[in-house]
Parts: C-alpha cells; structure tokens; sequence
C-alpha cells in the first residue's frame, strides 16, 4: 500500500473546514516553517526532491531559488490551478476536499518566497470551488494564520482566488499571469522567465495547487524523510486522477514504487478494466503525452516492468515510452479506436490554440481535418504521411507548449497505431460501423 502524505485525512469529515483540520494536526508545519528562516525552508524543500506536479516535473526548490529578489520590489506567489489538461482532475480533489491544505502550503511558501501577496487562480469551469477556497481562506484569517503579523512573527499575507475564463491555455504560466493582470490571456516569449519579471513585471514563482500542497508534509516530516519515499529522482508521494474504462476512476495517492500493472489492475487502484475487456493502450499524464499501447505500457522493451513514476513511464523517450505529466491516467480498452481518439484531441488543441504562432494556429486545424477524413472513411494513404509532417513541423517550433501538446498525442498515435490508420484507409464504409479492435495487433 503506498505511503499517504496530501490524502492521510481526505476521508475526514468535515476536514475542509478549519477546525477539524487543525485538530487534525493542520497549520501544525506552517507553525514550524514560520519559527525557521526562509533560507531553511529552502533548503528542505531542495532536499525533498519534490518535482513539480503540474507535469514539466522541474525540481520546485531549485525554481525557487531563481526568484530574483531586487531591494524593495514586491514578490508574488501564483497558484496554478487552472487544471485544464483533458483527464487531470486532482487538483480540483485537493482543492475541493482539503482546501486548507492548499491554503497551509501557500502560508509557507509564501514566507519562504517573500510574497506578502499571493493568488490562486482557477479555471472558469471550477465554478464552485471559489467558494471553497474563499471560506477556507477567511477562517485562517480569523484563526490568526492570514492577514498582518501571522502568529506575532511580523509576516503579513494576504491571499486572493482568482477566477480565469476557461481557457486551457491559462494554464501555461506566462498566458496566465498575462490573464491574472486582466489581459487575454496570449503566452509572452521567455526569456524574460517569471522568476524574473512574472505577475506585473515583478518577481514570480508560479507553481501548480499540488506542488504547493506537499510543501506541508516536507515541512513537517523533513525533506530528507520526503525523500527517502519514492524511487530515484521521483521522490515523495504523487496524486493520479484515473479515468476512462476501468472499473474505479479516481484520484489516489501513491508513492510511484508501484508497477503501472499493479496501478491499472490492483483494487486499491484502478481495479481492472470494465467489463472484464482487455488493455489497449493508455495517456498516463494527460492528453498531452504519448499514448502508449499495452506491452509497452506494462513492461519497458527490456522485458522490466514498467512503475509509476518519472523515470520509467519516460524510459525510452517518445520512441517507446511517455511521460508523468500532470498524472492524468486515461486508459483505453480493446473497443476504444485511435484514429476517433486522436481526432477528438486534435479538435480540443485548435479550438485551444491562441493563435498567436502559424504552426500552432494552422497545423492543429489541419491536423484536426485529415483525422477527421480518416476517421470518417475518406482518408488516403498519403494523408497519414502528410500528418506525420505536419505533426513534425508544429513540435517545437512555437512561442509556448501547447504546440508540442498538439503534435505528440497524433505522432505517438501514428508511430504505435499506424495499422489501425492504414485499416480505416483501406476499409472506408467498415471503419464507419466498427473498431479495429485489438484482436487485430
Ligand atoms: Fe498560442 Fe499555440 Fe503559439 Fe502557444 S503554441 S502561443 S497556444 S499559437
């Protein structure tokens, strides 16, 4: 069973409000943090290990300790929780459920980052959980642990929820901060980085609601004990919401020493696949890495089994593995089609694209209509080539990720799926009524 450090009190009722999380040992490392100086603090959370858990996987301390600190230029901490990626939903869990855990890790960060102002801001779409997290953020103000001088230590903090309009690219740091400072929300070239000139051309840490959650535990058990859980550089605990078909989509907590065997058919997880199908494939980070067919999924090509954690599930790089990502599991069964999948997400990307690079712009929406004419029985053979290309030329040649976001789902789909897109070119009016299938791998 996998060490719970964020979900030990999840099960709690009434663990959102802040009586019965302090009495369940809540604010306790906030207390703790705010008798060290913000330097040891630092020092812990780089001992840690702790990655970000918004999916680039950057070592957080060592992200914080690019924060720019000019003489008397505020600094601002800016939570990420516009949780857009398709198949993510635990930081909306977190959120919804602990918000004083968020809240409590904000307080801490906070005062190790020198921010006496700091925000979260959320997806428009989360529209109850403002709510949530304003109470939450008004009792710890009337308990002393928000607003001036918290627990008579001179540190003032005041925290405020923001609510974005429902656009996935808010969710890369530079497009919100331009949204948080009320403009449209367009991803601004790097350099310069946030740490540098972010939320008003003033120094910015911006990091995702779970990154800031688990500051909590490091605090309170020590980083070099946040360390020693886990494996190699994939330290600690990591929340994975689960969906698609399989028997128990959730968000669960593990300690990524797990197999992704165990993740997928344990009943502590996932609990097998619906209706007693078999595997096809799975996006274990959200829509925006590769999807992986089955063997691959279950064992590396040295015949090891593949874990749950950063190291293994991007073994190989794109050619045979994926990646950790924001920890979306998405499982696909025998019945689901790919060339239908892939499509769909597709579709998502440009109607997310910003516009702002042509290769972003126009590739998505061009990607988007071959697979729609594959899908549909009107592809040729030369369109799976053309998308291929067209894939090739968005990857990296855009102002911000969501390009490489498009690109991957549709050449990781091509590269280990090409029979089933060959299948539905060659068979255009049996592609229409059936799936390929896996019987056909
Ligand atoms: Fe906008 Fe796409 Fe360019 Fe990102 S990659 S800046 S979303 S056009």
């Amino acid at each position: 069973m996998s060490k719970k450090l964020l979900l030990k009190n999840a099960h709690i009722e009434g663990i959102r409000y802040f009586e019965t999380y302090r009495k369940h040992g809540g604010y306790e490392a906030a207390e703790k943090a705010l008798k060290m100086t913000p330097d040891e603090i630092l020092e812990e959370v780089k001992t840690s290990g702790l990655r970000g858990r918004g999916g680039a996987g950057f070592p957080t301390g060592m992200k914080w300790s690019f924060l720019a600190k000019p003489e008397g230029v505020p600094r601002h901490l800016v939570v990420n929780a516009d949780e857009s990626e398709p198949g993510t939903f635990k930081d909306r869990y977190l959120m919804e459920f602990l918000p004083h855990l968020l809240i409590e890790g904000m307080l801490i960060s906070s005062y190790c980052l020198g921010s006496n102002v700091s925000y979260i801001y959320i997806r428009g779409e989360y529209s109850w959980i403002p709510d949530i997290l304003e109470e939450a953020i008004e009792e710890a103000k009337a308990a002393g642990f928000l607003g001036k001088n918290i627990l008579g230590t001179g540190f003032d903090l005041e925290i405020y929820v923001q609510r974005g309009g429902g656009a996935y690219i808010c969710g890369e740091e530079t497009a919100l901060l331009e949204s948080l400072e009320g403009k449209r929300g367009n991803p601004r070239l790097k350099p310069p980085f946030p740490a540098v000139k972010g939320l008003w051309e003033r120094p910015t840490v911006v990091n995702n609601v779970e990154s800031i959650a688990a500051i909590v535990p490091i605090i309170d058990i020590t980083g070099a004990e946040y360390a020693k859980i886990g494996v190699g550089r994939s330290t600690g605990t990591k929340l994975i919401s689960a969906c698609g078909n399989i028997n128990k989509p959730g968000v669960y907590e593990i300690d990524m020493t797990i197999t992704v065997e165990e993740f997928i058919y344990s009943d502590e997880y996932c609990g097998g696949i619906k209706d007693g199908k078999r595997l096809k494939a799975c996006i274990p980070g959200g829509s925006s890495v590769p999807i992986v067919p089955a063997n691959l999924l279950l064992k590396t090509v040295n015949g090891e089994p593949r874990y749950m954690n950063y190291e293994s599930l991007a073994d190989g790089g794109f050619a045979t593995g994926t990646m950790m990502g924001s920890g979306g599991f998405i499982v696909l069964d025998e019945d689901q089609c790919v060339v239908e999948h892939t499509m769909t997400l597709a579709r998502f990307y440009n109607h997310e694209s910003c516009g702002q690079c042509t290769p972003c712009r126009e590739g998505t929406g061009w990607m988007y209509k071959i697979l729609k004419k594959i899908e549909n029985g009107q592809g040729k053979m030369e369109d799976i080539d053309l998308l291929w290309d067209i894939q090739r030329k968005i990857e990296g040649n855009t102002i911000c990720p969501l390009g490489d976001a498009a690109a991957w789902p549709v050449a990781a789909a091509i590269r280990h799926f090409r029979d089933e897109f060959e299948w539905h070119v060659k068979n255009p009016e049996l592609c229409l009524t059936q799936n390929y299938g896996l019987a056909n791998y």
